[in-house]
Protein backbone atom coordinates (compact mmCIF):
# COMPACT_ATOMS: atom_id res chain seq x y z
CA UNK A 1 0.00 0.00 0.00
CA UNK A 2 2.68 2.47 0.80
CA UNK A 3 4.20 1.99 -2.69
CA UNK A 4 1.02 2.61 -3.96
CA UNK A 5 0.73 5.53 -2.51
CA UNK A 6 3.76 6.85 -3.70
CA UNK A 7 3.10 5.80 -7.38
CA UNK A 8 -0.27 7.53 -6.61
CA UNK A 9 1.56 10.92 -6.00
CA UNK A 10 3.46 10.76 -9.46
CA UNK A 11 0.30 9.64 -11.32
CA UNK A 12 -1.52 12.92 -9.50
CA UNK A 13 1.51 14.72 -10.74
CA UNK A 14 1.79 13.62 -13.98
CA UNK A 15 -2.12 14.74 -15.17
CA UNK A 16 -3.72 17.81 -16.08
CA UNK A 17 -7.12 16.52 -14.03
CA UNK A 18 -7.29 14.84 -10.67
CA UNK A 19 -6.36 11.35 -9.10
CA UNK A 20 -8.96 10.87 -6.54
CA UNK A 21 -9.00 7.90 -3.95
CA UNK A 22 -11.39 7.46 -1.24
CA UNK A 23 -11.94 10.19 1.16
CA UNK A 24 -11.51 12.57 -1.51
CA UNK A 25 -13.97 14.60 -2.87
CA UNK A 26 -15.38 13.78 -5.89
CA UNK A 27 -14.27 9.96 -5.73
CA UNK A 28 -17.90 9.11 -4.63
CA UNK A 29 -19.40 10.41 -6.98
CA UNK A 30 -16.95 9.11 -9.77
CA UNK A 31 -17.89 5.56 -8.44
CA UNK A 32 -22.02 5.99 -8.85
CA UNK A 33 -23.66 3.85 -11.34
CA UNK A 34 -26.76 4.16 -12.92
CA UNK A 35 -27.89 0.37 -12.00
CA UNK A 36 -27.68 0.68 -8.02
CA UNK A 37 -27.15 -3.33 -8.14
CA UNK A 38 -23.87 -3.05 -9.53
CA UNK A 39 -22.29 -0.24 -6.77
CA UNK A 40 -20.31 -0.79 -4.25
CA UNK A 41 -17.40 -0.75 -6.72
CA UNK A 42 -14.09 1.27 -5.10
CA UNK A 43 -11.22 2.09 -7.15
CA UNK A 44 -7.73 2.18 -6.26
CA UNK A 45 -7.65 5.48 -7.97
CA UNK A 46 -10.31 7.43 -10.68
CA UNK A 47 -8.03 9.60 -12.78
CA UNK A 48 -10.75 12.14 -13.90
CA UNK A 49 -9.40 13.06 -17.15
CA UNK A 50 -9.01 16.70 -18.35
CA UNK A 51 -7.56 15.73 -21.47
CA UNK A 52 -6.38 13.09 -23.84
CA UNK A 53 -3.10 12.94 -22.70
CA UNK A 54 -4.42 12.46 -18.94
CA UNK A 55 -6.37 9.28 -20.57
CA UNK A 56 -3.06 7.71 -22.08
CA UNK A 57 -1.16 8.45 -18.78
CA UNK A 58 -3.58 6.75 -16.81
CA UNK A 59 -3.32 3.98 -19.34
CA UNK A 60 0.45 3.27 -18.86
CA UNK A 61 0.07 3.86 -15.05
CA UNK A 62 -2.60 0.90 -14.95
CA UNK A 63 -0.14 -1.04 -17.07
CA UNK A 64 3.09 -0.31 -14.99
CA UNK A 65 1.24 -1.23 -11.91
CA UNK A 66 -0.72 -4.14 -13.44
CA UNK A 67 -3.45 -3.05 -12.09
CA UNK A 68 -7.23 -3.45 -13.97
CA UNK A 69 -8.17 -0.27 -16.05
CA UNK A 70 -12.05 0.57 -16.75
CA UNK A 71 -13.73 3.41 -18.62
CA UNK A 72 -16.57 5.77 -17.33
CA UNK A 73 -18.14 7.99 -19.13
CA UNK A 74 -21.40 8.37 -17.44
CA UNK A 75 -21.81 5.16 -15.72
CA UNK A 76 -24.88 4.26 -17.03
CA UNK A 77 -23.99 0.29 -18.12
CA UNK A 78 -26.12 -1.67 -16.21
CA UNK A 79 -22.89 -4.36 -15.61
CA UNK A 80 -21.52 -0.99 -13.94
CA UNK A 81 -18.04 -2.34 -15.87
CA UNK A 82 -17.70 1.52 -15.89
CA UNK A 83 -16.13 1.12 -12.76
CA UNK A 84 -12.99 -1.27 -11.49
CA UNK A 85 -13.01 -2.49 -8.60
CA UNK A 86 -9.75 -2.33 -6.89
CA UNK A 87 -8.01 -0.79 -10.20
CA UNK A 88 -7.82 2.52 -12.21
CA UNK A 89 -11.06 4.00 -13.30
CA UNK A 90 -10.45 6.47 -16.34
CA UNK A 91 -13.27 9.32 -16.07
CA UNK A 92 -13.93 10.99 -18.52
CA UNK A 93 -17.13 12.91 -17.17
CA UNK A 94 -14.63 16.34 -17.53
CA UNK A 95 -14.19 16.48 -20.83
CA UNK A 96 -17.12 18.20 -22.07
CA UNK A 97 -16.54 20.16 -25.39
CA UNK A 98 -19.32 20.35 -27.88
CA UNK A 99 -18.18 21.99 -30.84
CA UNK A 100 -21.47 21.99 -33.90
CA UNK A 101 -20.99 23.18 -37.56
CA UNK A 102 -24.23 24.33 -38.34
CA UNK A 103 -22.60 25.01 -42.01
CA UNK A 104 -21.17 21.30 -42.61
CA UNK A 105 -23.58 20.03 -40.35
CA UNK A 106 -21.23 18.53 -38.25
CA UNK A 107 -21.05 18.10 -34.27
CA UNK A 108 -17.46 17.30 -32.43
CA UNK A 109 -18.36 16.13 -28.66
CA UNK A 110 -16.43 14.66 -26.06
CA UNK A 111 -17.70 11.49 -24.24
CA UNK A 112 -18.60 13.46 -21.03
CA UNK A 113 -21.68 15.71 -23.03
CA UNK A 114 -24.86 14.08 -22.51
CA UNK A 115 -27.60 13.88 -25.46
CA UNK A 116 -29.79 16.36 -23.82
CA UNK A 117 -26.80 18.77 -24.29
CA UNK A 118 -25.61 17.86 -27.75
CA UNK A 119 -29.41 18.00 -28.80
CA UNK A 120 -29.63 21.27 -26.94
CA UNK A 121 -26.82 22.75 -29.21
CA UNK A 122 -27.53 21.36 -32.64
CA UNK A 123 -31.37 21.96 -32.37
CA UNK A 124 -30.45 25.49 -31.85
CA UNK A 125 -29.41 25.25 -36.04
CA UNK A 126 -32.23 23.04 -36.35
CA UNK A 127 -30.43 19.87 -36.28
CA UNK A 128 -29.87 16.50 -34.45
CA UNK A 129 -28.16 13.45 -35.12
CA UNK A 130 -29.63 9.77 -33.56
CA UNK A 131 -29.09 9.39 -29.77
CA UNK A 132 -30.85 7.74 -27.17
CA UNK A 133 -34.09 7.67 -26.17
CA UNK A 134 -33.71 9.72 -22.82
CA UNK A 135 -31.80 12.83 -22.67
CA UNK A 136 -29.29 11.82 -19.55
CA UNK A 137 -27.41 9.14 -21.20
CA UNK A 138 -23.75 9.76 -22.65
CA UNK A 139 -22.71 9.96 -25.95
CA UNK A 140 -19.83 7.54 -25.74
CA UNK A 141 -20.82 4.39 -24.77
CA UNK A 142 -23.99 4.32 -26.12
CA UNK A 143 -22.42 5.35 -29.81
CA UNK A 144 -19.74 2.84 -29.31
CA UNK A 145 -22.48 -0.09 -28.98
CA UNK A 146 -24.26 1.23 -32.01
CA UNK A 147 -26.70 3.46 -30.33
CA UNK A 148 -30.71 3.16 -30.55
CA UNK A 149 -32.86 6.20 -30.03
CA UNK A 150 -36.34 8.03 -31.94
CA UNK A 151 -34.15 9.12 -35.07
CA UNK A 152 -32.82 6.08 -36.71
CA UNK A 153 -35.40 4.82 -38.35
CA UNK A 154 -34.86 7.89 -40.80
CA UNK A 155 -31.40 8.73 -40.21
CA UNK A 156 -29.37 5.52 -39.22
CA UNK A 157 -27.74 4.66 -35.93
CA UNK A 158 -25.81 7.09 -34.00
CA UNK A 159 -22.95 5.17 -34.73
CA UNK A 160 -24.00 5.19 -38.87
CA UNK A 161 -23.45 9.00 -37.69
CA UNK A 162 -19.99 8.71 -36.45
CA UNK A 163 -17.89 10.08 -39.12
CA UNK A 164 -14.08 10.13 -36.62
CA UNK A 165 -13.11 9.16 -33.44
CA UNK A 166 -10.44 10.38 -31.52
CA UNK A 167 -8.76 7.20 -29.79
CA UNK A 168 -5.92 6.57 -27.06
CA UNK A 169 -5.14 2.67 -27.52
CA UNK A 170 -4.05 0.10 -24.95
CA UNK A 171 -0.21 1.10 -25.50
CA UNK A 172 -1.44 4.90 -24.49
CA UNK A 173 -0.95 6.60 -28.12
CA UNK A 174 -3.76 8.79 -29.76
CA UNK A 175 -4.58 8.08 -32.73
CA UNK A 176 -8.20 9.35 -35.22
CA UNK A 177 -10.15 6.70 -36.42
CA UNK A 178 -12.16 7.31 -40.11
CA UNK A 179 -12.72 5.76 -43.03
CA UNK A 180 -9.45 7.43 -44.57
CA UNK A 181 -7.45 6.77 -41.63
CA UNK A 182 -6.95 3.57 -39.24
CA UNK A 183 -10.40 2.37 -41.18
CA UNK A 184 -10.28 -0.86 -39.61
CA UNK A 185 -10.37 0.48 -35.76
CA UNK A 186 -13.23 3.20 -37.39
CA UNK A 187 -14.91 -0.09 -38.51
CA UNK A 188 -15.16 -1.79 -35.23
CA UNK A 189 -15.98 1.26 -32.71
CA UNK A 190 -19.01 1.43 -34.31
CA UNK A 191 -20.79 -1.27 -33.01
CA UNK A 192 -17.45 -3.09 -30.94
CA UNK A 193 -18.29 -1.31 -27.75
CA UNK A 194 -15.13 -0.10 -25.29
CA UNK A 195 -13.01 -3.02 -26.58
CA UNK A 196 -10.49 -1.24 -28.87
CA UNK A 197 -9.24 1.89 -27.31
CA UNK A 198 -10.53 4.94 -24.87
CA UNK A 199 -12.58 7.75 -27.15
CA UNK A 200 -11.91 11.53 -26.33
CA UNK A 201 -13.68 13.29 -29.00
CA UNK A 202 -16.74 11.94 -31.97
CA UNK A 203 -17.74 13.71 -34.65
CA UNK A 204 -21.44 13.63 -36.06
CA UNK A 205 -23.27 13.78 -38.76
CA UNK A 206 -26.33 15.92 -38.30
CA UNK A 207 -29.57 16.02 -40.07
CA UNK A 208 -32.35 18.63 -40.70
CA UNK A 209 -34.85 17.61 -37.37
CA UNK A 210 -37.91 19.33 -35.72
CA UNK A 211 -37.72 21.62 -33.79
CA UNK A 212 -40.77 20.41 -33.56
CA UNK A 213 -41.96 16.63 -34.30
CA UNK A 214 -45.11 14.74 -32.72
CA UNK A 215 -44.34 12.92 -29.93
CA UNK A 216 -45.68 11.22 -26.49
CA UNK A 217 -47.90 8.25 -25.94
CA UNK A 218 -51.21 6.18 -25.85
CA UNK A 219 -52.04 3.80 -23.13
CA UNK A 220 -54.48 1.13 -23.64
CA UNK A 221 -55.62 -1.17 -20.79
CA UNK A 222 -52.99 -4.07 -20.32
CA UNK A 223 -55.75 -6.62 -21.23
CA UNK A 224 -55.52 -5.53 -24.48
CA UNK A 225 -51.96 -6.18 -24.68
CA UNK A 226 -52.21 -9.24 -27.11
CA UNK A 227 -54.06 -6.98 -29.45
CA UNK A 228 -52.11 -3.88 -29.28
CA UNK A 229 -49.16 -6.16 -29.93
CA UNK A 230 -50.41 -7.73 -33.23
CA UNK A 231 -51.55 -4.57 -34.12
CA UNK A 232 -48.27 -2.76 -33.59
CA UNK A 233 -46.70 -5.61 -36.14
CA UNK A 234 -48.71 -4.91 -38.70
CA UNK A 235 -48.68 -1.42 -38.45
CA UNK A 236 -44.72 -1.09 -37.96
CA UNK A 237 -44.43 -3.01 -41.26
CA UNK A 238 -46.41 -0.53 -43.34
CA UNK A 239 -44.51 2.29 -41.14
CA UNK A 240 -42.83 5.30 -42.58
CA UNK A 241 -39.61 6.21 -42.00
CA UNK A 242 -40.01 8.88 -40.30
CA UNK A 243 -42.10 7.13 -37.94
CA UNK A 244 -41.12 5.73 -34.57
CA UNK A 245 -43.27 3.56 -32.26
CA UNK A 246 -42.61 1.63 -29.38
CA UNK A 247 -44.75 -0.80 -27.81
CA UNK A 248 -44.01 -1.16 -23.96
CA UNK A 249 -45.74 -3.15 -21.55
CA UNK A 250 -45.21 -1.30 -17.76
CA UNK A 251 -47.56 -0.03 -15.23
CA UNK A 252 -48.84 3.68 -15.51
CA UNK A 253 -46.12 6.16 -13.86
CA UNK A 254 -47.60 8.31 -10.68
CA UNK A 255 -46.54 11.28 -12.52
CA UNK A 256 -49.05 14.42 -12.90
CA UNK A 257 -50.01 13.62 -16.70
CA UNK A 258 -51.83 10.46 -15.10
CA UNK A 259 -54.93 10.68 -12.67
CA UNK A 260 -54.53 9.11 -9.84
CA UNK A 261 -56.54 6.36 -10.13
CA UNK A 262 -55.09 5.29 -13.36
CA UNK A 263 -51.44 5.42 -11.71
CA UNK A 264 -49.89 1.84 -11.21
CA UNK A 265 -52.37 0.22 -13.39
CA UNK A 266 -50.94 -2.38 -15.64
CA UNK A 267 -50.65 -0.54 -19.77
CA UNK A 268 -49.59 -1.19 -22.92
CA UNK A 269 -48.34 1.97 -24.19
CA UNK A 270 -47.11 3.24 -27.71
CA UNK A 271 -44.69 5.68 -27.67
CA UNK A 272 -44.17 7.64 -30.65
CA UNK A 273 -41.90 10.41 -32.42
CA UNK A 274 -43.00 11.12 -35.93
CA UNK A 275 -40.47 13.33 -37.87
CA UNK A 276 -42.63 14.93 -40.24
CA UNK A 277 -45.25 18.15 -40.27
CA UNK A 278 -48.10 17.55 -37.56
CA UNK A 279 -50.30 16.79 -40.83
CA UNK A 280 -48.09 13.91 -42.15
CA UNK A 281 -47.97 12.96 -38.29
CA UNK A 282 -51.89 13.19 -38.41
CA UNK A 283 -52.10 11.11 -41.26
CA UNK A 284 -49.61 8.16 -40.54
CA UNK A 285 -51.16 7.54 -36.77
CA UNK A 286 -54.62 7.76 -38.19
CA UNK A 287 -54.76 3.89 -37.66
CA UNK A 288 -54.32 4.09 -34.44
CA UNK A 289 -58.23 4.87 -34.01
CA UNK A 290 -58.66 0.44 -34.96
CA UNK A 291 -57.62 0.27 -31.33
CA UNK A 292 -60.63 2.18 -29.65
CA UNK A 293 -60.74 3.93 -26.94
CA UNK A 294 -57.30 4.22 -25.11
CA UNK A 295 -56.94 4.62 -21.50
CA UNK A 296 -54.80 7.59 -21.92
CA UNK A 297 -53.63 9.57 -24.66
CA UNK A 298 -50.73 12.12 -24.70
CA UNK A 299 -49.79 12.79 -27.92
CA UNK A 300 -48.95 16.14 -29.66
CA UNK A 301 -46.55 18.16 -31.65
CA UNK A 302 -43.78 19.19 -29.18
CA UNK A 303 -40.06 20.38 -29.45
CA UNK A 304 -37.55 17.37 -30.00
CA UNK A 305 -35.41 18.22 -27.02
CA UNK A 306 -38.37 18.09 -24.94
CA UNK A 307 -39.25 14.25 -26.51
CA UNK A 308 -35.94 13.88 -25.62
CA UNK A 309 -36.82 14.06 -21.81
CA UNK A 310 -40.16 13.23 -22.11
CA UNK A 311 -39.07 9.21 -20.38
CA UNK A 312 -35.95 10.66 -18.15
CA UNK A 313 -37.63 10.31 -15.04
CA UNK A 314 -38.01 6.41 -15.69
CA UNK A 315 -34.36 6.11 -16.58
CA UNK A 316 -33.10 8.39 -13.48
CA UNK A 317 -29.75 7.49 -11.48
CA UNK A 318 -29.79 4.80 -8.07
CA UNK A 319 -32.54 2.22 -9.14
CA UNK A 320 -31.42 -2.02 -8.63
CA UNK A 321 -32.46 -2.98 -12.07
CA UNK A 322 -32.00 -6.58 -13.88
CA UNK A 323 -32.88 -7.11 -17.23
CA UNK A 324 -32.38 -9.62 -20.36
CA UNK A 325 -32.66 -8.52 -24.27
CA UNK A 326 -32.31 -9.62 -27.77
CA UNK A 327 -33.94 -9.22 -30.96
CA UNK A 328 -37.13 -10.42 -32.33
CA UNK A 329 -36.42 -11.01 -36.54
CA UNK A 330 -40.19 -10.77 -36.35
CA UNK A 331 -43.03 -10.02 -34.04
CA UNK A 332 -44.80 -13.62 -34.48
CA UNK A 333 -47.82 -14.64 -32.98
CA UNK A 334 -46.00 -16.59 -30.75
CA UNK A 335 -43.61 -14.42 -29.37
CA UNK A 336 -46.98 -12.19 -28.50
CA UNK A 337 -48.34 -15.26 -27.20
CA UNK A 338 -45.09 -15.50 -24.58
CA UNK A 339 -45.38 -11.80 -23.80
CA UNK A 340 -48.97 -11.62 -22.45
CA UNK A 341 -48.78 -15.21 -21.02
CA UNK A 342 -49.81 -16.00 -17.59
CA UNK A 343 -47.73 -14.45 -14.71
CA UNK A 344 -45.54 -12.26 -17.42
CA UNK A 345 -47.93 -8.98 -16.20
CA UNK A 346 -45.09 -6.45 -15.11
CA UNK A 347 -44.99 -6.53 -11.60
CA UNK A 348 -44.34 -3.01 -10.38
CA UNK A 349 -43.71 0.88 -11.54
CA UNK A 350 -40.66 1.05 -13.18
CA UNK A 351 -40.43 -2.40 -14.76
CA UNK A 352 -41.06 -2.30 -18.24
CA UNK A 353 -40.57 -5.01 -21.58
CA UNK A 354 -40.03 -2.53 -23.86
CA UNK A 355 -40.20 -3.97 -28.03
CA UNK A 356 -38.64 -1.43 -29.97
CA UNK A 357 -38.13 -0.98 -33.98
CA UNK A 358 -35.43 -1.33 -36.45
CA UNK A 359 -36.02 -1.04 -39.94
CA UNK A 360 -35.77 1.85 -42.57
CA UNK A 361 -32.41 3.57 -42.31
CA UNK A 362 -31.02 0.73 -39.66
CA UNK A 363 -31.88 -2.28 -42.22
CA UNK A 364 -30.17 -0.26 -45.19
CA UNK A 365 -26.67 -0.51 -43.60
CA UNK A 366 -24.95 -3.60 -44.63
CA UNK A 367 -24.96 -6.05 -41.94
CA UNK A 368 -20.79 -5.91 -42.58
CA UNK A 369 -20.64 -2.04 -43.34
CA UNK A 370 -19.77 -1.50 -39.40
CA UNK A 371 -19.21 -4.43 -36.11
CA UNK A 372 -23.44 -3.99 -35.30
CA UNK A 373 -25.16 -7.06 -36.10
CA UNK A 374 -28.68 -7.79 -35.97
CA UNK A 375 -30.32 -5.18 -38.44
CA UNK A 376 -32.12 -6.97 -40.34
CA UNK A 377 -34.65 -7.40 -37.00
CA UNK A 378 -38.04 -6.25 -37.23
CA UNK A 379 -37.68 -5.22 -33.19
CA UNK A 380 -35.39 -5.60 -30.57
CA UNK A 381 -37.15 -6.55 -26.81
CA UNK A 382 -35.89 -5.68 -23.53
CA UNK A 383 -37.51 -7.04 -19.99
CA UNK A 384 -36.15 -5.10 -17.83
CA UNK A 385 -36.95 -5.59 -13.49
CA UNK A 386 -36.65 -2.28 -11.82
CA UNK A 387 -37.24 -2.07 -8.17
CA UNK A 388 -35.59 0.72 -4.98
CA UNK A 389 -35.62 -1.80 -2.42
CA UNK A 390 -32.15 -3.72 -1.44
CA UNK A 391 -33.26 -6.98 -0.53
CA UNK A 392 -36.26 -7.14 -3.12
CA UNK A 393 -34.81 -8.72 -5.87
CA UNK A 394 -35.23 -12.00 -5.63
CA UNK A 395 -39.29 -11.42 -7.14
CA UNK A 396 -38.24 -9.02 -9.83
CA UNK A 397 -35.45 -11.00 -11.20
CA UNK A 398 -38.13 -14.28 -10.85
CA UNK A 399 -39.95 -12.15 -13.24
CA UNK A 400 -37.55 -11.21 -15.98
CA UNK A 401 -36.26 -14.70 -15.94
CA UNK A 402 -39.74 -15.85 -16.64
CA UNK A 403 -40.73 -13.70 -19.32
CA UNK A 404 -37.56 -13.86 -20.82
CA UNK A 405 -37.50 -17.74 -21.03
CA UNK A 406 -40.86 -17.58 -22.69
CA UNK A 407 -39.39 -14.75 -25.19
CA UNK A 408 -35.95 -16.32 -25.74
CA UNK A 409 -36.90 -19.32 -28.49
CA UNK A 410 -38.18 -16.52 -30.17
CA UNK A 411 -34.98 -14.05 -29.82
CA UNK A 412 -32.24 -13.72 -32.02
CA UNK A 413 -28.58 -11.95 -30.84
CA UNK A 414 -28.22 -9.66 -28.35
CA UNK A 415 -27.50 -5.54 -28.39
CA UNK A 416 -24.55 -4.94 -26.84
CA UNK A 417 -25.22 -2.16 -25.15
CA UNK A 418 -28.78 -3.96 -23.02
CA UNK A 419 -26.73 -7.16 -21.97
CA UNK A 420 -26.02 -8.03 -18.44
CA UNK A 421 -23.59 -10.14 -16.72
CA UNK A 422 -24.42 -12.99 -19.45
CA UNK A 423 -21.16 -14.82 -20.12
CA UNK A 424 -19.29 -14.87 -23.45
CA UNK A 425 -21.33 -16.64 -25.61
CA UNK A 426 -24.03 -14.31 -25.32
CA UNK A 427 -21.82 -11.50 -26.33
CA UNK A 428 -20.51 -13.31 -29.46
CA UNK A 429 -24.07 -13.69 -30.02
CA UNK A 430 -24.31 -9.76 -30.78
CA UNK A 431 -22.51 -10.12 -33.98
CA UNK A 432 -22.22 -11.50 -37.49
CA UNK A 433 -20.04 -14.62 -37.31
CA UNK A 434 -17.84 -12.98 -39.70
CA UNK A 435 -17.83 -9.41 -38.06
CA UNK A 436 -16.85 -11.46 -34.95
CA UNK A 437 -13.62 -12.86 -36.65
CA UNK A 438 -12.76 -9.34 -37.75
CA UNK A 439 -13.26 -7.98 -34.07
CA UNK A 440 -10.98 -10.50 -32.56
CA UNK A 441 -8.24 -9.60 -35.45
CA UNK A 442 -8.55 -6.24 -34.27
CA UNK A 443 -8.63 -6.53 -30.94
CA UNK A 444 -5.36 -8.15 -31.36
CA UNK A 445 -3.76 -5.65 -32.95
CA UNK A 446 -4.98 -2.73 -31.31
CA UNK A 447 -5.28 -4.29 -27.97
CA UNK A 448 -3.43 -7.54 -27.70
CA UNK A 449 -3.04 -7.68 -23.55
CA UNK A 450 -7.15 -6.84 -23.70
CA UNK A 451 -6.44 -4.11 -21.59
CA UNK A 452 -9.88 -2.76 -21.89
CA UNK A 453 -11.66 -5.85 -20.34
CA UNK A 454 -14.56 -3.92 -18.50
CA UNK A 455 -16.71 -4.15 -21.13
CA UNK A 456 -18.60 -6.78 -23.12
CA UNK A 457 -15.41 -8.05 -24.06
CA UNK A 458 -14.31 -8.98 -27.24
CA UNK A 459 -11.00 -11.67 -26.80
CA UNK A 460 -7.80 -11.25 -28.77
CA UNK A 461 -7.43 -13.90 -31.22
CA UNK A 462 -4.52 -14.90 -30.17
CA UNK A 463 -3.12 -16.52 -27.07
CA UNK A 464 -6.65 -17.06 -25.78
CA UNK A 465 -7.09 -20.45 -23.75
CA UNK A 466 -10.20 -21.94 -25.83
CA UNK A 467 -10.96 -19.37 -28.39
CA UNK A 468 -10.00 -20.31 -32.07
CA UNK A 469 -7.16 -18.72 -33.41
CA UNK A 470 -7.38 -15.59 -36.23
CA UNK A 471 -4.14 -14.45 -38.38
CA UNK A 472 -4.14 -10.72 -37.86
CA UNK A 473 -4.56 -9.34 -41.64
CA UNK A 474 -0.78 -9.00 -43.18
CA UNK A 475 0.42 -5.44 -43.06
CA UNK A 476 -0.93 -3.02 -40.45
CA UNK A 477 -4.45 -4.28 -39.78
CA UNK A 478 -5.70 -0.80 -38.58
CA UNK A 479 -5.00 0.45 -41.78
CA UNK A 480 -7.22 -2.01 -43.88
CA UNK A 481 -10.90 -2.13 -44.29
CA UNK A 482 -11.66 -5.12 -42.54
C1 LIG B 1 -31.70 4.98 -18.58
C2 LIG B 1 -31.02 4.38 -19.77
C3 LIG B 1 -31.48 4.66 -21.04
C4 LIG B 1 -30.85 4.09 -22.14
N1 LIG B 1 -31.33 4.38 -23.39
C5 LIG B 1 -30.71 3.86 -24.46
C6 LIG B 1 -31.15 4.18 -25.77
O1 LIG B 1 -32.11 4.92 -25.96
N2 LIG B 1 -30.49 3.65 -26.81
C7 LIG B 1 -29.41 2.82 -26.64
O2 LIG B 1 -28.86 2.38 -27.64
N3 LIG B 1 -28.98 2.50 -25.41
C8 LIG B 1 -29.59 3.00 -24.33
N4 LIG B 1 -29.14 2.68 -23.08
C9 LIG B 1 -28.02 1.74 -22.94
C10 LIG B 1 -26.71 2.47 -23.07
O3 LIG B 1 -26.40 2.59 -24.43
C11 LIG B 1 -25.59 1.67 -22.40
O4 LIG B 1 -25.88 1.59 -21.02
C12 LIG B 1 -24.22 2.28 -22.61
O5 LIG B 1 -23.24 1.35 -22.24
C13 LIG B 1 -24.05 3.54 -21.81
O6 LIG B 1 -22.81 4.13 -22.11
P1 LIG B 1 -22.22 5.29 -21.17
O7 LIG B 1 -20.98 5.78 -21.78
O8 LIG B 1 -23.32 6.25 -20.93
O9 LIG B 1 -22.02 4.51 -19.84
P2 LIG B 1 -20.77 3.98 -19.01
O10 LIG B 1 -21.39 3.04 -18.03
O11 LIG B 1 -19.99 5.11 -18.50
O12 LIG B 1 -19.90 3.17 -20.02
C14 LIG B 1 -20.27 1.90 -20.42
C15 LIG B 1 -19.12 1.22 -21.12
O13 LIG B 1 -18.90 1.86 -22.37
C16 LIG B 1 -17.52 1.93 -22.66
N5 LIG B 1 -17.18 3.35 -22.79
C17 LIG B 1 -17.86 4.40 -22.28
N6 LIG B 1 -17.28 5.53 -22.68
C18 LIG B 1 -16.23 5.19 -23.43
C19 LIG B 1 -15.25 5.93 -24.15
N7 LIG B 1 -15.27 7.26 -24.17
N8 LIG B 1 -14.30 5.25 -24.82
C20 LIG B 1 -14.30 3.90 -24.84
N9 LIG B 1 -15.20 3.15 -24.19
C21 LIG B 1 -16.16 3.80 -23.51
C22 LIG B 1 -16.79 1.26 -21.54
O14 LIG B 1 -16.55 -0.09 -21.90
C23 LIG B 1 -17.79 1.31 -20.40
O15 LIG B 1 -17.67 0.26 -19.49
C24 LIG B 1 -29.74 3.24 -21.96
C25 LIG B 1 -29.27 2.99 -20.68
C26 LIG B 1 -29.90 3.55 -19.60
C27 LIG B 1 -29.39 3.24 -18.25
Amino acid sequence: MELATAAVRDLAGAVHGAVLRAGDEGYDEACRLWNAGAGGRRPLVVVRCADAADVATAIRYAARHELELSVRSTGHNVTGRAVSDGGVTVDLSGLRDVRVDPGRRLASVQPGVLWGELDARTQEAGLATTGGRISTTGVAGLTLGGGFGWLMRRHGLAADNLLAADVVTADGTGMRAAEDCEPGLFWALRGGGGNFGVVTSLEFRLHPVGPVVTGGAVFYAAEQAARVLRWYRDFLAGAPDDLSVQCNLLRLPPAPFVPPELRGRPAVALAVCHLGTVERAGRDLAALRELGEPLLRRLGPMRYTSLQRLYDMAGRFGSFVYGRSGYLPELTDAAVDALTAPGCAVPGAGSIVMISPLGGAVARVGELDTAVGHRGAAVSCSVDAVWQRPGAAAAHVAWADRVWAGLRPHCSGAYVNELGDEGPERVREAYHPVAWQRLRVLKTHYDPGNVFRLNQNIPPAAGNAGSRTVSPPAGDAGSRKP
